[in-house]
C-alpha cells in the first residue's frame, strides 16, 4: 500500500490526489482520502480502483475541502485475502472524546488476529476485515488525553510492519514501526508539511524532501508548531524491506539515502559478475527488470535492447488477486519485439520469480519469436518464503523456490540457464560492501532467507512453520 498526508496548504485534497497518483504502483485495488475543513469538519471518499478514475473530477474534489488531508492506495496482503470490499478501504475514521481522527496504514500487523479477538470480546464493533482497523479500536480503548497519545498507545500494542499516516482536525501524525520495515518520508512544500511512502510523491507536487522518518519514530506535525519527534518504542535494530529496493518502490525514489534506480542498476552489475553468459542481447522484462538489465548490459558489454514491449495501460499483473487474471495478465501486458529477438541468444532480466508464471510465459513468447537461446537472470534471490509484512506473496506451497532447487526450476521453466543474484550480492548492491551480516542482517530479507525479524504470530497460530 501507499500512504500520503499533508497539512498547512489550501485545498489539501488536490495534493493528496497527486501524491496518491505518484504512489499508485503500491496498490491499485482501491483508494481513499479524508480531509478536514475548519468550517465544515471532516470529509471522506473511499473508492474502488485507481486514483485517476476517482479523484480527478472537480465534482469529487469539491466534496473534500480543507487544509489537512491524508490518503491511501490499497492492495490486499496476507491479512486480508481476496477481493477488497469498500468497507476495507482506508483511511479509517473514528470519533473520540477529543475529536475525530483518520488513519492510513502501509504494512501488515502480525498480531492482528489476537488483537481483534480481544477487542471484540471487550465490545469493539469491527467494520472491516482489515488488520489496520485494530489500531482505531485500540485508540478508542486508550485513556490517552490526546489523539497522538492514543495513536502511540495503540501502536505500542501493535506488532509487525507499519508505516502510519494519521490526522486530527489540525495535526498530521506519522509513525514507523521499530524495525522500519516499510518506508515513510517527510517533505516540505511552502508552509505545508508532507508525509509519504516514497519521495516520488514529493516530486510530483514540487515539495522538498526533508528526511526519512526513522524506524520507531513518531512525528506530530501542525502548521503552527512544525514537527515534533518522539521515539515511543523500545529500540530495535532496523530491518528495512530489501524488496522495496528490488521491486516495490519506484526507481525514481530515494530510500534510506539511496537511489532505488542506482541500486537496481548495481544489482544488474553484480548479477553480470556472478552469473556471466555468452549472449547477443540483454533484454529487461519491463518495467520492473529494466534498471537491472541496464546494469547487466553495462557490466557484461552485451548490447541492451527492448525485446519485450509493455502496454503502458496495464497495471502490475501480480497485484490482480485472482490466478486466472494473473495468467492472462502477462499477455495483456507484454509482447515480444520479434524483429529484435529472432536468431539471438537472449539474456532476460527480471526482478523476481514468485510462482514462475511470468517467467514461463515470457520464455514461450521469446522462443515463439525465434530466439536461439533464452537465459534468465533474476535481480533477487529465489523467493522461497512468504512475506507477512505487507507484500502480497502467495502461500509457501505456491512459491516455485519453496519446493525446487535452482536447477529444478531451470528444468521446470525449460530455459537454457537460470541464475539468481546471491543474497550477499544483493546486500553489496544496496551498499553493504561487506555483504550480509548473518548475526544481525541489515535488512529484512525473510522472503529469501526464511529469517523473520518479527515473529509472524498470527500465521504461526494458523499453522505456519518457520
Ligand atoms: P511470478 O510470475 O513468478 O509469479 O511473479 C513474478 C513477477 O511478478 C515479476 O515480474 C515481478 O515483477 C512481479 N511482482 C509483482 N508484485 C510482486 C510482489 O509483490 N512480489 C514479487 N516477488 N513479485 C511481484
Ligand atoms: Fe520485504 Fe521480503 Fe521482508 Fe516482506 S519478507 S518485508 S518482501 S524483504
Ligand atoms: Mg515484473
Amino acid at each position: 500500500c501507499g500512504v500520503f498526508g499533508i497539512v498547512g496548504v489550501a485545498d489539501a485534497a488536490n495534493f493528496v490526489a497527486l501524491g496518491l497518483h505518484a504512489l499508485q504502483h503500491r496498490g491499485q485495488e482501491a483508494c481513499g482520502m479524508v480531509t478536514h475543513d475548519t468550517e465544515t469538519g471532516f470529509h471522506s471518499a473511499r473508492r474502488m480502483g485507481i486514483v485517476r478514475d476517482n479523484f480527478t473530477s472537480s465534482e469529487v474534489m469539491a466534496t473534500l475541502p480543507g487544509e489537512i488531508g491524508i490518503g491511501h492506495v490499497r492492495y490486499s496482503t496476507a491479512g486480508s485475502k481476496g477481493q477488497t470490499a469498500i468497507r476495507d478501504v482506508q483511511p479509517f475514521f473514528g470519533e473520540f472524546s477529543m475529536g475525530g481522527a483518520a488513519l492510513a496504514h502501509n504494512g501488515n500487523i502480525t498480531n492482528a488476529a489476537s488483537l481483534r479477538r480481544e477487542l471484540i470480546e471487550r465490545g469493539s464493533i469491527f467494520q472491516s476485515s482489515s488488520d489496520s482497523e485494530c489500531i482505531i479500536h485500540l485508540m478508542a480503548r486508550s485513556m490517552g488525553r490526546s489523539i497522538p497519545d492514543r495513536v502511540e498507545e495503540a501502536l505500542r500494542k501493535t506488532e509487525g510492519a507499519f508505516s502510519i499516516v494519521a490526522m486530527t482536525r489540525t495535526k498530521l501524525i506519522g509513525c514507523r514501526d521499530p524495525r522500519g520495515v516499510r518506508p515513510l518520508v517527510l517533505g516540505r512544500h511552502g508552509d505545508g508539511w508532507i508525509l509519504a511512502s516514497e519521495t516520488c510523491a514529493l516530486d510530483i507536487i514540487g515539495a522538498d524532501f526533508i528526511r526519512d522518518i526513522a524506524p520507531g519514530e513518531m512525528v506530530v506535525i501542525s502548521a503552527d508548531t512544525g514537527v515534533e519527534s518522539y521515539f515511543p518504542f523500545r529500540q530495535k535494530s532496523s530491518r528495512f524491506c530489501i524488496f522495496e529496493h528490488v521491486y516495490f518502490s519506484r526507481p525514481d525514489s530515494i530510500l534510506g539515502g539511496r537511489s532505488v534506480y542506482e541500486t537496481r542498476e548495481s544489482i544488474g552489475r553484480e548479477l553480470a559478475r556472478e552469473a556471466p553468459v555468452d549472449a547477443d542481447l540483454v533484454c529487461p522484462v519491463p518495467d520492473s527488470g529494466t534498471p537491472a538489465a541496464i546494469g547487466y548490459s553495462a557490466e557484461s558489454g552485451i548490447p541492451y535492447g527492448m525485446g519485450i514491449i509493455r502496454n503502458q495501460y496495464m497495471g502490475r499483473t501480480f497485484i490482480e488477486p485472482s490466478e486466472q487474471i494473473r495468467n492472462m495478465g502477462v499477455r495483456l501486458k507484454l509482447n515480444v519485439n520479434r524483429a529484435l529477438i529472432r536468431g539471438k541468444r537472449v539474456v532476460l532480466v527480471d526482478d523476481s520469480v514468485v510462482r514462475g508464471t511470468t517467467t514461463r510465459k515470457i520464455k514461450e513468447m521469446i522462443l515463439d519469436a525465434g530466439a536461439a537461446e533464452v537465459h534468465f537472470r533474476i535481480a533477487s534471490p529465489p523467493t522461497a518464503w512468504p512475506c507477512f509484512y505487507g507484500v502480497d506473496t502467495p502461500q509457501r506451497e505456491k512459491l516455485l523456490a519453496a519446493t525446487m532447487s535452482e536447477e529444478e526450476m531451470r528444468q521446470h521453466l525449460n530455459v537454457d540457464s537460470l541464475k539468481f543474484i546471491s543474497l550477499d550480492g544483493l546486500y553489496r548492491a544496496v551498499g553493504e560492501s561487506g555483504g550480509r551480516d548473518p548475526a544481525q542482517p541489515q535488512y529484512c530479507d525473510a522472503c529469501f532467507s526464511g529469517e523473520y525479524p518479527i515473529e509472524p504470530a498470527d500465521m504461526i497460530e494458523q499453522g505456519f512453520q518457520l
